[in-house]
């Protein structure tokens, strides 16, 4: 099985109902992507955002969900509420919401059965720090991650894993292709080992850095299905760039 090619955007904590015209503008922009494309505003704009762009190639997604369905939790979303807004994915596990919020594997765990329990697909985040790739960790680290945060039952359609090296997010700095290839490659080995067929269509989607500048050398190396892009999934023109680099890898 092959991986599905997915360009996601995660615009974290930034976006008002006057960015709407951003990716009303990318959705006109690529009326007819060949890859999946995807955005994950903040929660307040998941349903002005489905509205906005009705009809389109776009998908909306959130960026965290809780582990359980209702209750007493204040200030929480549920993958329910998510998809009832619209969203079709979720991102978990976000190495800003594993360190804001200290978010565990186990907890991403759960929030993926949920996820999945609203039909959501789940987006995993994994990723080293500066002082565990220094330290030789990374497969360590990342093999780590990715046991203890994915339950059984990933399948191609229900799960997403995002590599996205901590030291690489918002900072302009990118791993070596020979870096990125070392670890998709192992992440995609272990996928295999545990998930059998389905582990070789899980998307693993390289995140840290990515611009219209560096996406075509990075979608080139092996193992890699697209990008999950923080600061240029902002503007629709850099958007389009990278999902214009993601239809062109082969
Ligand atoms: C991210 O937030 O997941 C991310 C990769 O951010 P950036 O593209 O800005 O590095």
């Amino acid at each position: 099985m092959t991986a599905r090619k997915l360009a996601a955007g995660n615009w974290k904590m930034n976006g008002l109902a006057a960015d709407l015209a951003e990716v009303e503008a990318l959705a006109k922009a690529h009326p007819s992507p060949a890859v999946e494309v995807l955005i994950c505003p903040p929660a307040t704009l998941i349903a002005p955002m489905c509205t906005r762009i009705a009809g389109s190639a776009i998908a909306v997604g959130g960026q965290d969900c809780h582990a359980v369905e209702k209750g007493a939790h204040t200030g929480d979303i549920s993958a329910q509420m998510l998809a009832d807004a619209g969203a079709t994915n979720v991102i978990l596990g976000h190495s800003e919401r594993r360190t804001d919020h200290y978010e565990t594997d186990a907890s991403v765990r759960l929030k993926t059965q949920a996820a999945w329990s609203a039909d959501l697909v789940a987006i995993v985040c994994i990723g080293e720090t500066l002082g565990e790739r220094e330290d030789g960790e990374t497969l360590d680290i990342v093999g780590g991650q990715l046991a203890g945060s994915l339950p059984d039952g990933c399948t191609a359609a229900n799960t997403v894993v995002a590599y996205e090296p901590v030291w690489a997010i918002g900072t302009g700095k990118v791993p070596t292709l020979d870096q990125i290839a070392e670890v998709h490659d192992f992440l995609r080995a272990r996928l295999e080992e545990r998930f059998g067929a389905e582990g070789a269509g899980i998307p693993l989607l390289y995140g840290g850095s990515v611009k219209p500048s560096n996406a075509d050398e990075i979608f080139g190396v092996s193992n890699v299905d697209g990008a999950l892009v923080g600061g240029a999934s902002l503007k629709a023109a850099d958007f389009g760039g990278i999902i214009e680099a993601l239809e062109r890898a082969e």
